[in-house]
């Protein structure tokens, strides 16, 4: 289970710097120590002032900033605009202002490298990640899967999965409603912080409060269809028994070991009765199914699974 803390707030550093320092000491935040690199990705959406909630609050940036500096860590804080310069997006943003003075590494992200996810998938706190792809290369993968919302939807857990950041603060304080992320939108205020290890449990929370049910989201849907998600008690049992999972045939396998390089989650590995997967950290990407040149590897889907199918059907 993870924990999510959510604590009212306004942008005022005296209210803002205990809660943010809290989320941070919280006993599933990453261990920052001296010499720690932290990558804080903000969301670097395009210029706009800060009372546009067109991007993250720059008082919430300098808070996460503030803690790790404070621990000894070396602090850098980039993300990809889609839209102006990082320049004017500083500028305008009031980082420029707010992060005087602290030894803090400010820069775009420069260049996208190749990730082991398939082309088949795509996913956003979960899609704050897609920022992560760099200026031009962003339309050119929503034209890609934008099509297919279901296919963006599992593209951007993927990348979610890829970077995997090890914790995420939500800037609710004010929100935008409508037609947003960009200027259309209307900001609207919610007065509140919300922080957890998991990006996951943190949108499960937000959807809660705004009232969604979560399972509107895409990256919701996508990620517990992946197994790389369960919002309830039942989540083990469901990837243990119920979703279908890699199974390999170890008479076929030649134990080239192109399934456990290619692995993102390191959830492949070779014991004296043959191939032997994970199922607790397999995110069901399938990337071993597709790169087995023998044919060893397909989907199975457990008896549970098949059990549930059968009554969902009829
Ligand atoms: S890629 Fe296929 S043949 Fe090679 S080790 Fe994995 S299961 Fe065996
Ligand atoms: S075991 Fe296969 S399906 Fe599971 S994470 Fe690894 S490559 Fe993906």
């Amino acid at each position: 289970m993870s924990t999510v803390i959510i604590r009212k707030a306004a942008y005022n550093y005296q209210l803002i710097r205990p809660i943010v320092f809290e989320m941070l000491e919280s006993g599933e935040a990453p261990v920052i120590d001296t010499g720690t690199r932290v990558l804080i990705k903000p969301n670097f959406l395009a210029p706009a002032i800060p009372e546009a909630a067109v991007t993250t609050h720059p008082l919430i940036v300098k808070a996460a900033a503030e803690f790790a500096l404070g621990k000894g860590a070396r602090v850098q804080i980039s993300d990809s605009p889609a839209m102006g310069s990082f320049a004017k997006l500083l500028k305008k943003g009031g980082y420029e202002e707010v992060l005087k003075g602290l030894d803090v590494t400010v820069k775009p992200f420069e260049k996208t490298i190749q990730v082991d996810v398939t082309q088949m998938m795509l996913t956003l706190g979960v899609k704050n990640l897609f920022g992560c792809i760099v200026g031009l290369k962003k339309p050119e993968w929503h034209m890609r899967a934008g099509v297919d919302r279901q296919m963006f939807g599992r593209l951007i857990v993927s990348i979610f999965e890829a970077v995997g950041p090890a914790y995420t603060i939500m800037d609710g304080i004010l929100a935008m409603e409508g037609q947003g992320p960009g200027r259309s939108g209307t900001p609207r205020e919610l007065g509140l912080l919300i922080g957890g290890k998991s990006a996951h449990a943190v949108d499960h929370v937000v959807c809660l409060q705004v009232g969604l049910d979560p399972e509107y989201l895409e990256t919701q849907r996508n990620a517990r269809e992946m197994g790389v998600y369960d919002p309830d008690y039942l989540g083990w049992f469901m990837r243990k028994f119920v979703i279908q999972k890699p199974v390999a045939d170890n008479k076929a396998c030649k134990l080239c070991g192109e399934c456990w390089k290619y692995c993102p989650a390191q959830a492949i590995s070779y014991t004296d009765r043959g191939i032997s997967f994970n199922t607790d950290t397999c995110i069901r990407c399938y990337c071993c199914l597709e790169v087995c040149p023998h044919a060893a590897i397909r989907a199975q889907k457990p008896l549970a699974g098949k059990v549930v199918a059968w009554f969902t059907k009829n």
